[in-house]
């Protein structure tokens, strides 16, 4: 894939049609005034029918799964070892229409996306990746169409980037099958709203060196008696996506809770496989913080004038303008490898999807930064819009694994470390 198809530039053009009137009226709200994103993100799920899109792929799945456990022969989905031949149009464009809303809406609010991906990327992902058929079943369909929202909470005060060796939440087991929980989470995305949260600690085992320890996961309930959820933080940027602690202080949770119903059902390596779901996305959002930093650039370099002439007849500007179409031309390029790549049914090695990540956030950073200085004092106002992309541009650098995280990561994938 070398250029976006008629077909997909004209679900492009209806996405940000959807935007312009549907979001970027609502983003003082969103970032500044805590209104909740989530009617906005279930109305573009509406609109584009992204909700039954997601329905109906839950309910082939779980009826694939119910067949499989009742005995039944069912076909195995094609392999992309078996596909020959080139991967189809068809593939090509539902893999970017889940593609172009990320792009469309970070050119102006990146936060939605935060608070949409969470949940169904990351949520939802985990409990149908690693969940018992009865957990998809309970919640994993209604998370992926945002009638719920979820929250997906690994990080403590005190483990961030050491995010299982330092981690002190804990899971007893309470002698009749179920366990009492308890811990802080921080910094969680949509925690502060969540309907069903996943909830990641150690298990209490008695007689095993702390290190050693089994990490578990659980599905929890918003309302359960000891878990608080705190209002969201106030913060740099992306205002639109709520952040919150998570409070646990002797929460019961029985074993139909326990993620898989089996402690070795949602350890490290399913967290692990989330975290490289969580950082592939990170390239769509770059390239819709890119491509409307250089637009808006390019407009003010033709129209400010300075010592009698536009700033972009000089050539210090011009050298800001041009890099950044470098930037945007390589996240375009990841952006394309990355459609092509879920449309054949591939995944990224672990040392890819962090390569990308790393990439994407330091060109975001750099190119938004770039537009505030080429918009002088006027990109220094809010009002200009120049300085939020800025500033949503450098969780990129900080979630999903920070860029010193993504460097260790790409170097261990390697050489074969784990
Ligand atoms: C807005 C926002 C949303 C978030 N959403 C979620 C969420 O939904 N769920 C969730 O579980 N978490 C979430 N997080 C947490 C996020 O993943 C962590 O903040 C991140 O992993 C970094 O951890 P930390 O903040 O504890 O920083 P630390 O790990 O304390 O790092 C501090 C600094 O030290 C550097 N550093 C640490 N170790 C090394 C090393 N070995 N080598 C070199 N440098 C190192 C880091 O790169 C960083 O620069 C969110 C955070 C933010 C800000």
């Amino acid at each position: 894939m070398i250029a976006w198809t008629e077909q997909q530039q004209m679900i492009r053009g209806m996405v940000r049609d959807f935007v312009e009137k549907e979001v970027v009226p609502h983003i003082d709200d969103l970032e500044y005034n805590g209104l909740p994103p989530y009617d906005i993100l279930r109305k573009l799920f509406k609109t584009f029918g992204m909700d039954e899109l997601a329905r109906a792929n839950f309910e082939k799945q779980i009826a694939r799964e119910e067949a499989i456990a009742r005995g039944e022969q069912v076909e195995k989905p094609a392999t992309p070892e078996a596909a020959s031949g080139p991967v189809s149009e068809e593939a090509l464009d539902a893999a970017a229409m889940g593609i172009l809303p990320i792009i469309e809406i970070s050119r102006h609010c990146q936060g939605l996306i935060t608070a949409m991906g969470v949940s169904v990327g990351l949520t939802a992902g985990a409990i149908m990746s690693k969940g018992s058929l009865a957990q998809k079943k309970k919640y994993a369909g209604e998370l992926m169409t945002l009638e719920k929202i979820g929250a997906w909470a690994i990080t403590e005060p005190n483990s961030g980037s050491d995010a299982f060796g330092a981690m002190k939440s804990t899971a007893r087991r309470d002698g009749k099958g179920g366990y009492i929980l308890n811990g802080n989470k921080t910094f969680i995305t949509n925690g502060p709203h969540a309907d069903t949260i996943v909830f990641i600690c150690r298990l209490d085992e008695p007689g095993v060196e702390p290190a050693d320890r089994k990490i578990v996961s659980f599905i929890l309930d918003s309302g359960m008696p000891g878990l608080e959820q705190s209002p969201a933080f106030k913060k740099m940027g992306i205002g639109a996506s709520p952040t919150g602690e998570l409070f646990l202080s002797d929460v019961h949770a029985g074993p139909e809770r326990l993620m898989g119903e089996s402690e070795d059902g949602y350890g490290r390596s399913g967290a692990k496989s989330t975290f490289s779901t969580e950082r592939s996305g990170v390239a769509a959002m770059a390239l819709g913080l890119v491509e409307r930093s250089l637009e808006m650039s390019l407009e003010y370099a033709r129209t400010r004038v300075q010592f009698g002439q536009p700033i972009g007849s000089y050539q210090l500007i011009q050298l800001k303008l041009a890099k950044m179409e470098v930037a945007r031309l390589n996240l375009e390029n990841m952006v394309f490898r990355f459609i092509e790549t879920r449309a054949a049914g591939k995944d990224f090695s672990f040392a890819e999807g962090s390569a990308m990540k790393l990439y994407a956030a330091q060109a975001a950073m750099e190119v938004t930064t770039e537009a505030v200085q080429i918009f002088g004092g006027a990109g220094y106002m809010r009002a200009t819009r120049v300085e939020q992309l800025m500033r949503d541009a450098k969780i990129l650098q900080i979630y999903a694994g920070t860029d010193e995280m993504q460097i260790v990561a790409i170097a261990r994938d390697l050489m074969g470390r784990d």
